[in-house]
Protein backbone atom coordinates (compact mmCIF):
# COMPACT_ATOMS: atom_id res chain seq x y z
CA UNK A 1 0.00 0.00 0.00
CA UNK A 2 0.89 3.70 -1.38
CA UNK A 3 0.43 6.10 1.56
CA UNK A 4 1.46 9.10 -0.48
CA UNK A 5 -1.39 7.83 -3.44
CA UNK A 6 -3.90 9.95 -0.64
CA UNK A 7 -5.14 13.32 -1.65
CA UNK A 8 -5.86 14.47 1.78
CA UNK A 9 -1.97 14.07 2.76
CA UNK A 10 -1.89 16.58 -0.81
CA UNK A 11 -3.70 19.43 0.95
CA UNK A 12 -1.89 21.74 3.65
CA UNK A 13 -4.19 23.58 6.24
CA UNK A 14 -4.60 27.12 5.64
CA UNK A 15 -2.10 28.72 7.31
CA UNK A 16 -3.40 28.21 11.22
CA UNK A 17 -0.88 29.80 13.48
CA UNK A 18 0.46 27.52 15.68
CA UNK A 19 0.55 29.99 18.57
CA UNK A 20 2.73 26.96 20.06
CA UNK A 21 4.28 28.00 23.09
CA UNK A 22 7.25 26.63 22.97
CA UNK A 23 8.76 28.59 19.59
CA UNK A 24 11.65 29.93 21.75
CA UNK A 25 13.93 27.13 22.98
CA UNK A 26 14.21 27.75 27.02
CA UNK A 27 17.09 28.23 28.71
CA UNK A 28 17.33 28.10 32.26
CA UNK A 29 15.14 26.20 34.50
CA UNK A 30 12.47 28.58 35.11
CA UNK A 31 11.86 29.28 31.93
CA UNK A 32 10.82 25.11 30.91
CA UNK A 33 8.21 25.35 33.58
CA UNK A 34 6.79 28.39 32.14
CA UNK A 35 7.33 27.18 28.72
CA UNK A 36 5.52 23.64 29.82
CA UNK A 37 3.00 25.48 31.75
CA UNK A 38 1.44 27.82 28.54
CA UNK A 39 0.72 23.93 27.19
CA UNK A 40 -1.97 23.90 30.40
CA UNK A 41 -5.86 25.26 29.78
CA UNK A 42 -6.22 28.33 31.78
CA UNK A 43 -7.13 31.67 31.48
CA UNK A 44 -4.78 32.75 29.66
CA UNK A 45 -4.48 29.93 27.35
CA UNK A 46 -7.62 29.81 25.52
CA UNK A 47 -6.42 31.07 22.42
CA UNK A 48 -3.72 28.03 21.66
CA UNK A 49 -6.65 25.78 23.18
CA UNK A 50 -9.00 26.90 20.81
CA UNK A 51 -6.30 26.61 17.89
CA UNK A 52 -5.48 23.15 18.79
CA UNK A 53 -8.59 22.00 19.36
CA UNK A 54 -9.20 23.84 15.56
CA UNK A 55 -6.51 22.44 14.17
CA UNK A 56 -7.23 18.78 14.98
CA UNK A 57 -11.51 18.89 14.42
CA UNK A 58 -10.40 20.35 10.96
CA UNK A 59 -8.14 17.31 10.09
CA UNK A 60 -10.29 14.41 11.35
CA UNK A 61 -13.24 17.01 8.76
CA UNK A 62 -11.35 16.55 6.15
CA UNK A 63 -10.41 12.91 6.56
CA UNK A 64 -14.15 11.93 6.95
CA UNK A 65 -15.20 14.16 3.90
CA UNK A 66 -12.67 12.23 1.70
CA UNK A 67 -13.66 8.73 2.64
CA UNK A 68 -14.41 6.30 0.35
CA UNK A 69 -14.11 3.24 1.83
CA UNK A 70 -14.19 1.72 5.08
CA UNK A 71 -10.24 1.42 5.59
CA UNK A 72 -7.22 1.18 3.72
CA UNK A 73 -6.52 -2.70 4.21
CA UNK A 74 -3.26 -1.45 6.10
CA UNK A 75 -1.41 -4.20 7.83
CA UNK A 76 0.17 -4.54 11.40
CA UNK A 77 3.59 -5.52 10.04
CA UNK A 78 3.55 -1.87 7.76
CA UNK A 79 2.04 -0.18 10.97
CA UNK A 80 3.78 -1.45 13.70
CA UNK A 81 7.54 -0.36 12.91
CA UNK A 82 6.07 3.40 11.98
CA UNK A 83 4.82 3.60 15.42
CA UNK A 84 7.83 1.60 17.51
CA UNK A 85 10.10 4.11 15.25
CA UNK A 86 8.37 7.00 17.24
CA UNK A 87 11.27 8.75 19.76
CA UNK A 88 8.69 9.56 22.67
CA UNK A 89 11.41 11.36 24.28
CA UNK A 90 12.01 13.81 21.11
CA UNK A 91 8.63 15.85 21.47
CA UNK A 92 7.73 17.77 18.36
CA UNK A 93 7.43 21.11 19.96
CA UNK A 94 4.22 21.59 18.15
CA UNK A 95 0.85 20.43 17.31
CA UNK A 96 0.84 21.14 13.71
CA UNK A 97 4.15 18.98 12.96
CA UNK A 98 1.92 16.12 15.68
CA UNK A 99 -0.98 16.06 13.62
CA UNK A 100 1.36 15.54 10.23
CA UNK A 101 2.95 12.58 12.27
CA UNK A 102 -0.33 11.38 13.64
CA UNK A 103 -2.04 11.73 10.28
CA UNK A 104 0.55 8.97 8.96
CA UNK A 105 0.21 6.75 11.94
CA UNK A 106 -3.17 6.70 12.50
CA UNK A 107 -5.37 8.87 10.81
CA UNK A 108 -4.68 7.86 7.37
CA UNK A 109 -4.88 4.17 8.08
CA UNK A 110 -8.15 4.67 10.75
CA UNK A 111 -11.46 2.09 10.45
CA UNK A 112 -14.45 4.58 9.43
CA UNK A 113 -17.60 3.51 10.69
CA UNK A 114 -19.54 6.44 9.06
CA UNK A 115 -19.04 4.88 6.00
CA UNK A 116 -21.93 2.98 4.37
CA UNK A 117 -20.14 -0.45 4.07
CA UNK A 118 -19.01 -0.51 7.21
CA UNK A 119 -20.61 -3.33 8.18
CA UNK A 120 -18.59 -5.66 10.91
CA UNK A 121 -18.79 -4.69 14.74
CA UNK A 122 -21.46 -2.87 16.99
CA UNK A 123 -19.35 0.36 16.30
CA UNK A 124 -21.87 3.01 15.28
CA UNK A 125 -21.79 6.65 13.35
CA UNK A 126 -21.83 9.36 16.44
CA UNK A 127 -23.81 11.63 16.80
CA UNK A 128 -22.59 15.31 16.56
CA UNK A 129 -23.98 16.45 19.44
CA UNK A 130 -22.13 13.61 21.48
CA UNK A 131 -18.95 14.86 19.62
CA UNK A 132 -19.57 18.44 21.18
CA UNK A 133 -20.38 17.28 24.61
CA UNK A 134 -17.32 14.72 24.35
CA UNK A 135 -15.09 18.25 23.41
CA UNK A 136 -16.57 19.70 26.51
CA UNK A 137 -16.38 16.90 29.25
CA UNK A 138 -12.46 16.72 28.67
CA UNK A 139 -11.86 20.19 28.67
CA UNK A 140 -13.49 20.63 31.83
CA UNK A 141 -12.41 17.38 33.29
CA UNK A 142 -14.70 17.16 35.93
CA UNK A 143 -14.52 13.63 37.87
CA UNK A 144 -17.86 12.43 38.98
CA UNK A 145 -16.89 10.28 42.14
CA UNK A 146 -17.74 13.34 44.64
CA UNK A 147 -19.60 16.03 44.36
CA UNK A 148 -16.80 18.71 45.08
CA UNK A 149 -15.05 17.28 41.37
CA UNK A 150 -18.29 17.94 39.29
CA UNK A 151 -20.94 20.02 40.81
CA UNK A 152 -23.77 19.99 37.98
CA UNK A 153 -22.18 17.45 36.46
CA UNK A 154 -23.59 14.81 39.15
CA UNK A 155 -27.08 16.33 38.86
CA UNK A 156 -26.87 15.38 34.62
CA UNK A 157 -25.80 12.13 35.08
CA UNK A 158 -28.17 11.23 37.64
CA UNK A 159 -30.97 12.72 35.21
CA UNK A 160 -30.01 10.74 32.47
CA UNK A 161 -29.65 7.75 34.57
CA UNK A 162 -33.73 8.54 35.88
CA UNK A 163 -34.43 8.76 32.24
CA UNK A 164 -33.30 5.24 31.50
CA UNK A 165 -34.96 3.55 34.45
CA UNK A 166 -37.77 5.29 33.58
CA UNK A 167 -37.96 4.20 30.16
CA UNK A 168 -37.17 0.80 30.58
CA UNK A 169 -39.73 1.25 33.74
CA UNK A 170 -38.02 -0.07 36.50
CA UNK A 171 -40.25 2.04 39.24
CA UNK A 172 -39.50 4.77 41.70
CA UNK A 173 -36.73 2.89 43.35
CA UNK A 174 -34.48 2.35 40.62
CA UNK A 175 -31.05 4.42 40.09
CA UNK A 176 -27.99 3.24 38.44
CA UNK A 177 -24.56 4.50 37.17
CA UNK A 178 -22.53 5.63 34.35
CA UNK A 179 -20.24 2.42 33.46
CA UNK A 180 -16.95 2.34 31.26
CA UNK A 181 -19.43 -0.41 28.86
CA UNK A 182 -21.32 -3.63 29.21
CA UNK A 183 -18.42 -5.50 29.98
CA UNK A 184 -18.14 -3.51 33.36
CA UNK A 185 -21.95 -3.04 33.62
CA UNK A 186 -22.40 -6.95 33.59
CA UNK A 187 -19.32 -7.23 36.24
CA UNK A 188 -21.36 -4.31 38.76
CA UNK A 189 -24.57 -6.37 38.11
CA UNK A 190 -23.18 -9.77 38.99
CA UNK A 191 -21.52 -8.30 42.18
CA UNK A 192 -24.74 -6.99 42.79
CA UNK A 193 -26.05 -10.26 42.40
CA UNK A 194 -23.37 -12.38 44.41
CA UNK A 195 -23.98 -9.98 47.59
CA UNK A 196 -27.47 -10.68 47.65
CA UNK A 197 -27.02 -14.24 47.37
CA UNK A 198 -24.66 -14.48 49.74
CA UNK A 199 -26.55 -11.74 52.15
CA UNK A 200 -27.69 -14.28 54.70
CA UNK A 201 -24.66 -16.18 55.09
CA UNK A 202 -24.07 -15.85 58.63
CA UNK A 203 -20.34 -15.71 58.93
CA UNK A 204 -17.03 -14.85 56.87
CA UNK A 205 -16.82 -19.16 56.74
CA UNK A 206 -20.26 -19.64 55.67
CA UNK A 207 -19.58 -17.05 52.53
CA UNK A 208 -16.65 -19.06 51.38
CA UNK A 209 -18.48 -21.72 52.00
CA UNK A 210 -21.15 -20.89 49.37
CA UNK A 211 -18.99 -18.61 46.97
CA UNK A 212 -18.06 -21.71 45.12
CA UNK A 213 -21.84 -23.45 45.21
CA UNK A 214 -23.02 -19.86 43.35
CA UNK A 215 -24.23 -20.47 39.93
CA UNK A 216 -25.27 -17.93 37.06
CA UNK A 217 -27.69 -18.85 34.15
CA UNK A 218 -27.19 -17.53 30.78
CA UNK A 219 -27.38 -18.71 27.12
CA UNK A 220 -25.14 -20.32 24.58
CA UNK A 221 -25.39 -16.91 23.08
CA UNK A 222 -24.84 -14.79 26.27
CA UNK A 223 -21.61 -12.45 25.98
CA UNK A 224 -18.56 -13.76 27.06
CA UNK A 225 -18.20 -10.87 29.46
CA UNK A 226 -20.28 -13.05 31.95
CA UNK A 227 -17.42 -15.60 32.28
CA UNK A 228 -15.15 -13.25 32.54
CA UNK A 229 -17.39 -11.49 35.45
CA UNK A 230 -17.93 -15.18 36.98
CA UNK A 231 -14.18 -15.03 37.12
CA UNK A 232 -13.88 -11.95 38.90
CA UNK A 233 -15.76 -12.65 41.71
CA UNK A 234 -13.91 -15.66 42.78
CA UNK A 235 -16.73 -18.22 41.48
CA UNK A 236 -16.03 -21.59 40.79
CA UNK A 237 -14.84 -22.24 36.84
CA UNK A 238 -17.90 -24.05 36.02
CA UNK A 239 -20.02 -21.27 37.88
CA UNK A 240 -21.60 -20.19 34.23
CA UNK A 241 -24.21 -22.81 33.14
CA UNK A 242 -24.99 -22.47 29.58
CA UNK A 243 -28.80 -22.51 29.14
CA UNK A 244 -29.78 -24.05 25.43
CA UNK A 245 -31.20 -21.52 22.84
CA UNK A 246 -34.08 -22.25 20.00
CA UNK A 247 -33.68 -22.35 16.52
CA UNK A 248 -34.29 -18.80 16.68
CA UNK A 249 -31.09 -18.13 18.96
CA UNK A 250 -33.31 -17.07 22.15
CA UNK A 251 -32.66 -18.89 25.66
CA UNK A 252 -35.72 -21.78 25.40
CA UNK A 253 -37.61 -21.26 28.40
CA UNK A 254 -38.24 -24.95 29.37
CA UNK A 255 -34.33 -25.45 29.35
CA UNK A 256 -33.92 -22.57 32.13
CA UNK A 257 -36.59 -24.99 34.26
CA UNK A 258 -34.68 -27.60 33.74
CA UNK A 259 -31.43 -26.12 34.63
CA UNK A 260 -32.99 -24.35 37.75
CA UNK A 261 -34.45 -27.55 38.49
CA UNK A 262 -30.90 -29.20 38.28
CA UNK A 263 -28.91 -26.45 40.60
CA UNK A 264 -32.05 -26.77 43.17
CA UNK A 265 -31.40 -30.68 43.30
CA UNK A 266 -27.71 -30.29 43.52
CA UNK A 267 -27.68 -27.76 46.15
CA UNK A 268 -26.59 -24.92 44.10
CA UNK A 269 -27.82 -21.50 44.70
CA UNK A 270 -28.50 -19.72 40.69
CA UNK A 271 -27.07 -15.83 42.43
CA UNK A 272 -28.27 -14.83 38.74
CA UNK A 273 -29.88 -15.29 35.49
CA UNK A 274 -28.47 -13.68 32.70
CA UNK A 275 -30.83 -12.59 29.73
CA UNK A 276 -30.00 -11.07 26.30
CA UNK A 277 -31.73 -8.61 24.97
CA UNK A 278 -29.63 -8.14 21.73
CA UNK A 279 -26.98 -11.15 21.19
CA UNK A 280 -23.63 -10.56 19.93
CA UNK A 281 -23.58 -12.93 17.68
CA UNK A 282 -27.19 -13.08 16.35
CA UNK A 283 -29.08 -9.99 17.34
CA UNK A 284 -31.80 -11.98 19.58
CA UNK A 285 -33.60 -11.28 22.06
CA UNK A 286 -34.49 -14.20 24.95
CA UNK A 287 -37.97 -14.28 25.79
CA UNK A 288 -38.01 -12.01 28.35
CA UNK A 289 -42.09 -12.33 29.66
CA UNK A 290 -41.25 -15.95 29.99
CA UNK A 291 -38.05 -15.56 31.86
CA UNK A 292 -39.48 -12.97 34.43
CA UNK A 293 -42.09 -15.10 35.88
CA UNK A 294 -39.19 -17.82 36.03
CA UNK A 295 -36.93 -16.33 37.80
CA UNK A 296 -39.55 -14.52 40.23
CA UNK A 297 -40.91 -17.89 41.11
CA UNK A 298 -37.32 -18.98 41.94
CA UNK A 299 -36.16 -16.10 43.37
CA UNK A 300 -33.40 -15.48 41.35
CA UNK A 301 -32.07 -11.77 40.29
CA UNK A 302 -32.60 -11.13 36.71
CA UNK A 303 -29.92 -9.17 35.23
CA UNK A 304 -30.36 -8.33 31.46
CA UNK A 305 -27.87 -7.49 29.49
CA UNK A 306 -29.73 -4.81 26.96
CA UNK A 307 -25.97 -3.69 25.43
CA UNK A 308 -26.93 -3.88 22.19
CA UNK A 309 -30.80 -4.00 22.31
CA UNK A 310 -30.84 -0.31 24.43
CA UNK A 311 -31.93 1.46 21.49
CA UNK A 312 -35.51 -0.15 21.16
CA UNK A 313 -36.08 1.92 24.79
CA UNK A 314 -36.54 5.08 22.18
CA UNK A 315 -37.68 3.37 19.52
CA UNK A 316 -41.25 4.76 17.61
CA UNK A 317 -42.18 1.34 16.74
CA UNK A 318 -40.25 -1.62 17.83
CA UNK A 319 -40.32 -0.61 22.18
CA UNK A 320 -42.17 -3.82 22.41
CA UNK A 321 -39.64 -6.44 21.50
CA UNK A 322 -38.13 -5.37 25.01
CA UNK A 323 -41.31 -5.94 27.11
CA UNK A 324 -40.46 -7.49 30.15
CA UNK A 325 -37.03 -5.85 30.81
CA UNK A 326 -38.98 -3.39 33.27
CA UNK A 327 -39.33 -6.53 35.57
CA UNK A 328 -35.67 -6.74 35.67
CA UNK A 329 -33.15 -6.68 38.47
CA UNK A 330 -30.78 -4.72 37.07
CA UNK A 331 -30.36 -3.82 32.76
CA UNK A 332 -27.30 -3.23 31.31
CA UNK A 333 -27.51 -0.54 28.21
CA UNK A 334 -24.51 0.80 26.10
CA UNK A 335 -25.31 3.87 24.69
CA UNK A 336 -22.08 3.68 22.69
CA UNK A 337 -24.12 0.51 20.54
CA UNK A 338 -27.13 2.05 19.63
CA UNK A 339 -27.57 5.24 20.87
CA UNK A 340 -25.05 6.34 18.15
CA UNK A 341 -22.74 7.67 21.09
CA UNK A 342 -19.37 7.85 20.89
CA UNK A 343 -17.13 5.09 23.06
CA UNK A 344 -17.20 5.23 26.53
CA UNK A 345 -20.45 5.83 26.74
CA UNK A 346 -22.90 2.78 28.78
CA UNK A 347 -25.05 2.26 31.95
CA UNK A 348 -26.24 0.00 34.84
CA UNK A 349 -29.42 0.36 36.19
CA UNK A 350 -30.95 -1.60 39.24
CA UNK A 351 -34.58 -1.87 39.97
CA UNK A 352 -33.84 -1.58 43.80
CA UNK A 353 -31.26 1.50 44.61
CA UNK A 354 -30.32 -0.13 47.87
CA UNK A 355 -28.52 -2.92 46.31
CA UNK A 356 -25.61 -0.19 45.01
CA UNK A 357 -24.39 -0.18 48.28
CA UNK A 358 -22.64 -3.22 48.06
CA UNK A 359 -20.14 -1.29 46.25
CA UNK A 360 -20.02 1.36 48.63
CA UNK A 361 -16.50 1.69 50.72
CA UNK A 362 -15.51 5.14 52.26
CA UNK A 363 -12.44 6.53 52.36
CA UNK A 364 -11.82 10.25 54.59
CA UNK A 365 -10.19 11.91 51.82
CA UNK A 366 -13.08 11.40 49.72
CA UNK A 367 -16.24 10.22 50.94
CA UNK A 368 -16.55 10.07 54.50
CA UNK A 369 -19.95 8.79 55.95
CA UNK A 370 -20.33 12.34 57.55
CA UNK A 371 -21.21 13.45 53.67
CA UNK A 372 -23.66 11.17 53.24
CA UNK A 373 -25.55 12.49 56.89
CA UNK A 374 -24.69 15.80 55.69
CA UNK A 375 -26.69 14.97 51.84
CA UNK A 376 -23.63 15.94 49.72
CA UNK A 377 -24.28 14.19 46.17
CA UNK A 378 -22.16 11.99 45.49
CA UNK A 379 -22.14 9.09 42.78
CA UNK A 380 -18.51 7.66 43.78
CA UNK A 381 -20.39 5.22 46.60
CA UNK A 382 -22.30 3.58 43.61
CA UNK A 383 -19.63 2.61 41.40
CA UNK A 384 -16.81 0.11 40.75
CA UNK A 385 -14.98 3.56 39.53
CA UNK A 386 -13.10 6.75 41.39
CA UNK A 387 -12.37 8.88 39.27
CA UNK A 388 -14.98 8.81 36.48
CA UNK A 389 -15.42 10.57 33.07
CA UNK A 390 -18.38 13.06 32.57
CA UNK A 391 -19.82 10.80 29.59
CA UNK A 392 -23.49 11.42 30.65
CA UNK A 393 -22.54 15.04 28.73
CA UNK A 394 -22.78 13.23 25.12
CA UNK A 395 -25.81 11.38 25.86
CA UNK A 396 -27.48 14.91 27.66
CA UNK A 397 -26.46 16.84 24.62
CA UNK A 398 -27.79 14.37 22.11
CA UNK A 399 -30.83 14.56 23.68
CA UNK A 400 -31.30 18.51 24.69
CA UNK A 401 -30.23 18.75 20.58
CA UNK A 402 -32.00 15.99 18.65
CA UNK A 403 -34.26 14.05 21.38
CA UNK A 404 -34.97 10.89 22.09
CA UNK A 405 -37.40 10.19 18.93
CA UNK A 406 -34.68 10.87 16.44
CA UNK A 407 -32.32 8.67 17.87
CA UNK A 408 -35.11 5.81 17.54
CA UNK A 409 -36.04 6.53 14.50
CA UNK A 410 -32.11 6.18 13.45
CA UNK A 411 -31.90 2.88 15.06
CA UNK A 412 -35.27 1.94 13.68
CA UNK A 413 -34.00 2.24 9.89
CA UNK A 414 -31.14 0.32 10.67
CA UNK A 415 -33.33 -2.35 11.60
CA UNK A 416 -35.09 -1.85 8.46
CA UNK A 417 -32.60 -2.75 6.78
CA UNK A 418 -31.11 -5.64 8.45
CA UNK A 419 -34.41 -6.88 7.01
CA UNK A 420 -33.77 -6.23 3.79
CA UNK A 421 -30.64 -7.84 4.10
CA UNK A 422 -31.77 -10.20 5.61
CA UNK A 423 -34.21 -11.32 2.95
CA UNK A 424 -31.15 -10.13 0.09
CA UNK A 425 -29.31 -12.77 1.53
CA UNK A 426 -31.92 -15.58 2.15
CA UNK A 427 -33.36 -15.34 -1.70
CA UNK A 428 -29.71 -15.65 -2.79
CA UNK A 429 -28.86 -19.56 -3.83
CA UNK A 430 -25.31 -18.37 -3.07
CA UNK A 431 -25.80 -17.55 0.88
CA UNK A 432 -27.19 -19.42 3.65
CA UNK A 433 -28.82 -17.65 6.75
CA UNK A 434 -28.65 -17.95 10.28
CA UNK A 435 -31.29 -17.18 12.76
CA UNK A 436 -33.14 -13.88 11.53
CA UNK A 437 -32.59 -10.97 13.56
CA UNK A 438 -35.25 -8.45 15.56
CA UNK A 439 -32.44 -5.91 15.92
CA UNK A 440 -29.76 -4.66 12.90
CA UNK A 441 -27.80 -8.29 12.72
CA UNK A 442 -27.28 -10.34 9.69
CA UNK A 443 -25.67 -13.88 10.25
CA UNK A 444 -25.07 -16.20 6.79
CA UNK A 445 -22.39 -18.03 4.52
CA UNK A 446 -21.56 -18.29 1.67
CA UNK A 447 -22.63 -21.63 0.82
CA UNK A 448 -23.61 -22.58 -2.58
CA UNK A 449 -25.63 -25.90 -3.12
CA UNK A 450 -22.80 -29.05 -3.17
CA UNK A 451 -20.19 -26.76 -2.06
CA UNK A 452 -17.92 -28.79 0.62
CA UNK A 453 -18.68 -27.65 3.77
CA UNK A 454 -14.61 -27.12 4.92
CA UNK A 455 -14.01 -25.85 1.82
CA UNK A 456 -16.88 -22.96 2.51
CA UNK A 457 -15.76 -22.56 5.49
CA UNK A 458 -11.70 -21.47 4.51
CA UNK A 459 -13.78 -19.53 1.65
CA UNK A 460 -15.89 -17.67 3.79
CA UNK A 461 -13.05 -16.87 5.93
CA UNK A 462 -10.95 -15.56 2.63
CA UNK A 463 -13.88 -13.44 1.31
CA UNK A 464 -13.46 -11.23 4.42
CA UNK A 465 -9.90 -11.23 5.04
CA UNK A 466 -9.72 -10.04 1.17
CA UNK A 467 -12.71 -8.13 1.82
CA UNK A 468 -10.72 -6.20 4.74
CA UNK A 469 -7.33 -6.04 2.82
CA UNK A 470 -9.20 -4.23 0.05
CA UNK A 471 -10.75 -1.74 2.58
CA UNK A 472 -13.87 -2.45 0.46
CA UNK A 473 -15.62 -3.40 3.28
CA UNK A 474 -15.97 -4.52 6.24
CA UNK A 475 -17.54 -7.37 7.99
CA UNK A 476 -17.50 -9.49 10.78
CA UNK A 477 -16.61 -13.35 10.79
CA UNK A 478 -18.09 -15.85 13.71
CA UNK A 479 -18.67 -19.54 14.12
CA UNK A 480 -22.48 -21.12 14.27
CA UNK A 481 -22.80 -24.48 15.25
CA UNK A 482 -19.48 -25.06 14.28
CA UNK A 483 -19.37 -23.56 10.77
CA UNK A 484 -17.71 -20.27 9.82
CA UNK A 485 -20.09 -17.77 9.28
CA UNK A 486 -19.81 -14.30 8.39
CA UNK A 487 -22.14 -11.16 10.08
CA UNK A 488 -23.06 -7.99 9.38
CA UNK A 489 -23.79 -5.63 11.92
CA UNK A 490 -26.01 -2.76 10.51
CA UNK A 491 -25.87 0.11 12.98
CA UNK A 492 -25.16 3.13 10.05
CA UNK A 493 -28.91 4.38 8.29
CA UNK A 494 -26.65 5.16 5.31
CA UNK A 495 -26.04 1.85 4.41
CA UNK A 496 -28.52 0.67 1.41
CA UNK A 497 -29.20 -2.03 -0.11
CA UNK A 498 -27.13 -1.55 -2.89
CA UNK A 499 -24.47 -1.11 -0.54
CA UNK A 500 -25.59 -4.45 1.00
CA UNK A 501 -25.88 -5.97 -2.72
CA UNK A 502 -22.25 -4.84 -3.96
CA UNK A 503 -21.06 -6.69 -0.41
CA UNK A 504 -22.70 -9.79 -1.08
CA UNK A 505 -21.74 -10.00 -5.13
CA UNK A 506 -18.26 -9.64 -3.80
CA UNK A 507 -17.84 -12.11 -0.83
CA UNK A 508 -19.14 -14.39 -3.77
CA UNK A 509 -16.63 -13.64 -6.09
CA UNK A 510 -13.81 -13.99 -3.34
CA UNK A 511 -15.22 -17.25 -2.00
CA UNK A 512 -16.01 -18.56 -5.32
CA UNK A 513 -12.83 -17.72 -6.67
CA UNK A 514 -11.07 -19.74 -3.71
CA UNK A 515 -13.06 -22.47 -3.14
CA UNK A 516 -12.81 -22.77 -7.37
CA UNK A 517 -8.51 -22.99 -6.91
CA UNK A 518 -8.95 -25.12 -3.78
CA UNK A 519 -11.16 -27.42 -4.87
CA UNK A 520 -9.21 -30.30 -6.13
CA UNK A 521 -8.18 -30.45 -2.49
CA UNK A 522 -11.08 -31.38 -1.06
CA UNK A 523 -12.77 -33.96 -3.32
CA UNK A 524 -12.05 -37.06 -1.18
CA UNK A 525 -14.17 -35.68 1.77
CA UNK A 526 -17.85 -37.79 2.27
CA UNK A 527 -20.67 -35.91 0.24
CA UNK A 528 -22.60 -35.32 3.71
CA UNK A 529 -20.29 -32.91 4.54
CA UNK A 530 -21.76 -30.35 2.02
CA UNK A 531 -23.90 -27.03 1.89
CA UNK A 532 -27.44 -28.60 1.74
CA UNK A 533 -29.32 -27.42 -1.71
CA UNK A 534 -31.19 -24.28 -1.04
C1 LIG B 1 -20.88 -5.41 23.41
C2 LIG B 1 -21.58 -6.24 24.39
C3 LIG B 1 -21.13 -6.33 25.71
C4 LIG B 1 -19.83 -5.69 26.16
O1 LIG B 1 -19.95 -4.31 26.11
P1 LIG B 1 -18.63 -3.39 25.98
O2 LIG B 1 -19.22 -2.03 25.95
O3 LIG B 1 -17.96 -3.80 24.72
O4 LIG B 1 -17.79 -3.65 27.18
C5 LIG B 1 -21.88 -7.04 26.61
N1 LIG B 1 -23.01 -7.67 26.22
C6 LIG B 1 -23.47 -7.63 24.97
C7 LIG B 1 -24.72 -8.35 24.61
C8 LIG B 1 -22.76 -6.91 24.00
O5 LIG B 1 -23.20 -6.88 22.74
Amino acid sequence: MNPSADPVDAVPLDGAPTSAPSDVKPTSPGAVVDAAQAYLLANGSVDHYRQSLVDGVERVARRVAAVDRPFTGVTPDELAPLVGGIELDRPLGDHITALNELDELWLRDAVWFHHPRSLAHLNCPVAIPALLGEAMLTAVNPSLDTWDQSAGATFIERRLIEWTATRIGLGPTADGIFTSGGTQSNLHALLLAREEAVAHAVDADARAALLPRLRILTSSAGHFSVQKAAKLLGLAPDAVITVETDAARRMCPQALDRELERCQRADLPVMAVVATAGTTDFGTIDPLPELVGRCAAAGVWLHVDAAYGCGLLVSPTRRHLLDGIEQADSVTVDYHKSFFQPVSSSALLVRDRQVLRHATYHADYLNPARAVAERIPNQVDKSLQTTRRFDALKLWLTLRVMGPDAIGALFDEVCLRAVDAWALADADPRFEVAARSPLSTVVFRWCPAGTDAELADEANRHARAQLTASGAAMVAGTMVDGRAHLKFTLLNPATTSADVTLVLDLIAEHAGRYAHDHASEQSDRPADLSCSVA
